[in-house]
């Protein structure tokens, strides 16, 4: 039997996830007697999280067979704030995007610039899709930049002017009358990742590499967010045989002040070929420029020595490489993997696998959707909601 409290949060949890559809799967795997499992899929039915499975209609007064879970009980609306552009969206319970756009809106422009743009976004999905505030269940956003995940405020973010500790959590909870979370962008990707194309694995690292290079790390199926947030920073990881190189943290030698997008448009432009940001690196690489693609490649040797000393100590099973460079395709890849399954124990690259990032500039918001999902729906979060429900 499954671990479960069979509770009508636990109930949800298992029809959500597949491991039942039926009043008799529930019976089975909770072990609860069949009348206290009718009372508690009513509540669930009552609260529309359940609705009558498709194949229902012929049993002809019969309560319906089979139950699923109605991902049209609700919206989340979720942001991803970047460097230079940012993305919003809206989903449905099941996590399906019901409409998203993208904007030139940077987080350098401040909090108030960018969170009042934010909400105004936020407000037209509300009214575009039909759904209105009383659809609203969560909210989530990620910033490019350390999290303090339970109170949703930026810590010193490095290129973020105007955000530290600004809480941006509190007020889109406040603005919404729902749950606000906030977190890193490449612990959200990695969430995003994970959740469409990963799910049966317990462990996957999302690599994000733009300007900077920094890293989200999903272990036992969770975010692994570390002791303060700071997990998963590999950008700041020391390089041998770089010390000339000065990182804008203050150290010298940093993996992403020599081979991040940055670091490698500044190279280029100093040896003729013109460039200003990651998107203009890959351009170069992709009309064949010998230099970009031999810098591309040296980028993926180093970044792939500090990601096989991170397989050795994570073990995961996937390695997802995102950000503006991933699109760099098989140049970065081929030289991330030459050095990852050279250096790393064969235990831990039997089965690993490296790819590009298949949703792209999605992730960010897909994640941060599936970051709300998991909080509102988890069993004891539903228990509390039908308890209240039940009194209200
Ligand atoms: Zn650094």
């Amino acid at each position: 039997m499954r671990e479960t409290t069979g509770t009508a949060g636990s109930i949800l949890h298992l029809v959500r996830n597949g491991h039942a559809t039926t009043r008799g799967d529930l019976a089975a795997l909770t072990g609860l007697a069949r009348s206290t499992i009718a009372q508690r899929v009513d509540a669930l039915l009552a609260s529309q999280l359940l609705v009558p499975g498709s194949d229902s209609a012929s049993t002809g007064g019969r309560p319906p067979t089979t139950l699923t879970f109605n991902g049209d009980a609700g919206v989340i609306l979720a942001g991803d704030i970047g460097a230079t552009h940012s993305r919003v969206g809206i989903t449905d319970l099941a996590g399906r995007v019901l409409a998203q756009r993208r904007a030139d809106v940077a987080v350098a422009e401040g909090p108030d610039v960018v969170l009042a743009w934010l909400e105004e976004a936020f407000d037209r999905f509300l009214s575009d899709t039909g759904r209105g505030f009383e659809a609203l269940r969560g909210v989530g956003i990620g910033l490019l930049g350390p999290v303090e995940f339970v109170t949703g405020r930026p810590v010193t973010p490095p290129i973020m002017p105007g955000w530290n500790l600004y809480p941006v959590g509190n007020r889109l909870a406040e603005r919404f009358g729902v749950p606000a979370l906030v977190d890193n962008d490449v612990n959200i990707m990695a969430v995003g990742e994970h959740w469409a194309d990963w799910r049966d694995e317990q462990f996957l690292m999302f690599v994000k590499i733009g300007t900077g290079i920094g890293c989200g790390i999903v272990a036992g199926g969770h975010v692994h967010r570390g002791a303060d947030g700071a997990a998963g920073d590999i950008g700041h990881i020391h390089v041998p045989d770089h010390d000339d190189v000065v990182c804008r943290c203050g150290n010298v030698g940093c993996l992403e002040a020599i081979a991040g997008g940055g670091a490698m448009a500044t190279r280029l432009s100093d040896i003729g070929l013109p460039a200003r940001t990651s998107r203009d690196v890959v351009a170069h690489v992709l009309a064949g420029e010998p230099d970009a693609v031999r810098l591309v490649r040296q980028a993926g040797h180093l970044i792939g020595g500090v990601l096989a000393t991170c397989v050795n100590v994570l073990n995961p099973a996937v390695i997802v490489i995102g950000g503006d460079v991933s699109q760099a395709g098989e140049v970065l890849l081929a030289g991330i993997r030459e050095v990852v399954y050279k250096r790393s124990l064969p235990l831990a690259t039997g089965r690993l696998s490296i790819v590009s990032s298949r949703l792209g500039d999605e992730a960010g918001i897909i994640g941060a959707a599936r970051m709300v999902l998991e909080t509102i729906l988890a069993p004891a979060a539903i228990d509390a909601a039908l308890v209240e429900a039940a009194a209200g």
